[in-house]
């Protein structure tokens, strides 16, 4: 039994996820390119906004011979969301929010020229995630949890297999999202922390909207927003 079992973990072994990290647009947005050997890819928060920008992501998947599955957006502030019509059209390829975050994104072709995006052209969602749902690519699976606060209808991508979670503006490296945005709630996000991300394994990544990475569990100890102190 024990040989069968090994042959079965060996040949279901898993197909390892690679990260490609893009920074983007004035406001320094991390995009993220995530696909395995499968070469099938999502694309999360395109913030590509001038042609450079553009020509470097899509060159990327390209070169790579890589397959756009899903578009997916943690949230739909402007930085988030500057390329999302781009990968639609360049990758024919379909867009998902979370519903919440649809009237945000409505928002933005208004609010893009008061931040000097005069050039932003929207895209519709096509498809709603919501908590508990998964997200499917290549041999790779992502929980959808929902985390608002830092925008209402905000969304995290988790691996678990991987160890890694696309948090968009949650958490920082010793740092939180800012809450002063419409629809932003300071209660709200402390409590997306604690009950989603902060009950996650210490050791996941977590990939964020601006900055580096980092850990849980480095956050939970360091983070001056909201560790966690021993009572
Ligand atoms: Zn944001
Ligand atoms: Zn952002």
């Amino acid at each position: 039994m024990g040989c069968n079992l090994h042959a079965l973990n060996r040949t279901k072994r898993a197909i390892l996820i690679k990260i490609q990290s893009f920074v983007f647009n004035p406001f320094q947005e991390n995009t993220y390119v995530i696909y395995d050997d499968t070469k099938e890819v999502v694309v999360v928060d395109p913030g590509c906004y001038d042609e450079d920008e553009k020509k470097e992501l899509a060159d990327f998947i390209v070169e790579n011979d890589l397959s756009v599955k899903k578009l997916l957006n943690t949230h739909c502030h402007i930085d988030h969301v500057l390329g999302n019509l781009f990968i639609k059209e360049k990758f024919n390829t379909k867009l998902y929010i979370h519903p919440t975050e649809e009237f945000v994104l409505n928002a933005q072709k208004v609010l893009a020229p008061h931040y000097g995006m005069h050039r932003y052209e929207e895209a519709a969602p096509d498809f709603f995630l919501k908590e508990g749902d998964r997200v499917e690519f290549g041999d790779q699976e992502f929980l959808v949890l929902f985390v608002p606060g830092h925008s209402p209808g905000h969304i995290a991508f988790y691996n678990e297999r991987e160890k890694v979670v696309f948090a968009g503006d949650v958490l920082f490296q010793n740092s939180i999202g800012r809450t002063d945005l419409p629809g932003g709630n300071f209660d709200t996000l402390i409590n997306s922390i604690h009950q989603k991300l902060f009950t996650l394994p210490d050791d996941v990544s977590v990939y964020p909207g601006h900055g580096g990475p980092t850990l849980i569990g480095n956050e939970k100890r360091t983070n001056p927003f909201c560790a966690v102190t021993k009572s």
